[in-house]
């Protein structure tokens, strides 16, 4: 099939490569010119474990082009993917405002019959605008369809191309079957659906997710008063076939550029037709908490943070990938800035992501996990990257300035830990005493 794939972020270029790797023939179109020249000269302008190495490959097969322009990408395409951003606006709503440019764009660009599928996490009835937009300007055939996106980042390449299920929302068979025919070399499970119920499905899972974990954290928060340890809680519950194990452990909340932003949206859509979604918004206000846990303990360990050198370890929101969007280092480091500590950082892939987002004379940019360590106060671990899981604690140890190590991702053994002569302050497990 021929397929053109609208934006080429985290969701479209990892999308519109592994439709390249299914053998289909793609076009990736952004706005952005300098992704686009990255992309074309066999670059790859975000970190995502595996994916150049597939984008070179299908680029050399001739099955993966890159363009900024459009209206060169639409002529043959059969169908077409919108993968670009749908931001919060500041009242949680989703902006929609990149969409309905797209949408405009595809419909000057249409010249016979595609399926339009919109991959990104869009609000109940956007599809429809899609279509109206589509259809002011262009009034052959056509069909909208709900294809929304589950991977995750760090993760990406292979969730795409081994998805626990594809979700297809249609209203139209033959959409349906295209759609159908484009993932069933990925999986069996397949989801058809009306429009409507897919682009609930995305947003009802990612609050799911999304309140398992403030719910593990509030178990976590409970086990450190009552002398429990949550690793082991979280263990015994998701053994429960019921209950499952993931989305269980412990830490300093979620970040990143979907949960945050589709949770709020969804207390939004559910305001909007009068209904006061109760339990999401607790869960986002555990989530806000969750991660001044860090700040409350480091009190604790240091009597006062003033004046002292903190090192934090890790600033993306999960490891393996490079995005900082909604990262819970941005407000840790901003309140510890705010209480007048110097802040050490390190983080293996994003720092430089980050520093674009913010930066300060009060962090100093630093080298590697040991280079952070060296004569801080204490050390916050904020990202589990397998670097840090991995590295010496006695060379920790020796480098700190005082040995408090406050652990927001559960990521040591206690007994390891406390060998090394280290105080530490884990999430919801016996610590330092
Ligand atoms: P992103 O911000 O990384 O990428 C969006 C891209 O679209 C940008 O490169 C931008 O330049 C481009 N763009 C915007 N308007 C355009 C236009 N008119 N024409 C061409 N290009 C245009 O976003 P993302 O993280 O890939 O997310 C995209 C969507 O997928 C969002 O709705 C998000 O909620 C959803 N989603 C994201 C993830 C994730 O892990 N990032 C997972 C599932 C779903």
């Amino acid at each position: 099939m021929k397929i053109t794939v609208i934006g080429t972020g985290y969701v479209g270029l990892v999308s519109g490569i592994c439709y390249a790797e299914l053998g289909h023939d793609v076009y990736c179109v952004d706005k952005d010119a300098a992704k686009i020249n990255t992309l074309q000269s066999g670059g790859i302008p975000i970190y995502e474990p595996g994916l150049q190495r597939l984008s070179l490959k299908n680029m050399d097969a001739g099955r993966l082009r890159f363009t900024t322009a459009l209206a060169e990408a639409m002529p043959e395409a059969d169908i077409v993917i919108m993968a670009v951003g749908t931001p919060s606006l500041p009242s949680g709503e989703a902006d929609m405002s990149y969409i309905e440019a797209a949408a405009s764009e595809v419909g000057a660009a249409m010249n016979g019959y595609k399926v339009i599928c919109v991959k990104s996490t869009v609000p109940v009835g956007t599809n429809e605008r899609v279509g109206r937009i589509v259809r002011e300007r262009y009034d052959g055939p056509f069909d909208t369809a709900s294809l929304p996106e589950f991977l995750r980042e760090g993760t990406a390449v292979r969730d795409t191309l081994h998805p626990d299920r594809i979700v297809i929302g249609t209203d139209g068979s033959r959409a349906a079957r295209i759609l159908s025919d484009l993932h069933r070399p990925l999986t069996n499970q397949i989801v058809l659906t009306d429009i409507r119920s897919a682009e609930m499905i995305k947003y009802a899972s990612n609050a799911f997710l999304a309140t398992k974990i403030s719910f593990i954290n509030e178990i976590a928060n409970i086990c450190e008063k009552v002398g429990a340890d949550v690793i082991e809680v979280a263990k015994g519950m998701g053994l429960d076939n019921r209950i499952g194990g993931s989305f269980l452990r412990a830490g300093i909340g979620y970040g990143g550029s979907c949960f945050p932003k589709d949770t709020k949206a969804l207390i939004q859509i559910a305001g909007n037709v009068e209904y006061d979604f109760k339990l999401l918004k607790s869960v986002v206000e555990v989530n806000k908490q969750q991660r001044f846990g860090v700040l409350d303990k480091l009190g604790k360990a240091l009597g006062d943070v003033r004046g002292t050198t903190v090192g934090v370890w890790g600033l993306a929101f999960k490891p393996e990938t490079d995005d900082v969007r909604e990262a819970p280092a941005l407000e840790i480091i901003e309140q510890l800035i705010e209480s007048d500590a110097t802040v050490k950082v390190y983080d293996p892939i994003a720092m430089a992501n980050f520093k674009r987002t913010f930066d300060h004379p009060r962090i100093v940019w630093c080298d590697s996990a040991l280079d952070t360590a060296q004569d801080s106060d204490a050390l916050c671990l904020l990202t589990e990257w397998k670097e840090f899981a991995a590295i010496d604690l006695g060379a920790v140890r020796a480098a700190l300035a005082r040995p408090i190590l406050i652990d927001g991702r559960n990521v040591y053994d206690v007994q390891r830990v406390r060998e090394a002569g280290l105080h530490y302050y884990p999430v919801g497990r016996p610590g330092h005493e």
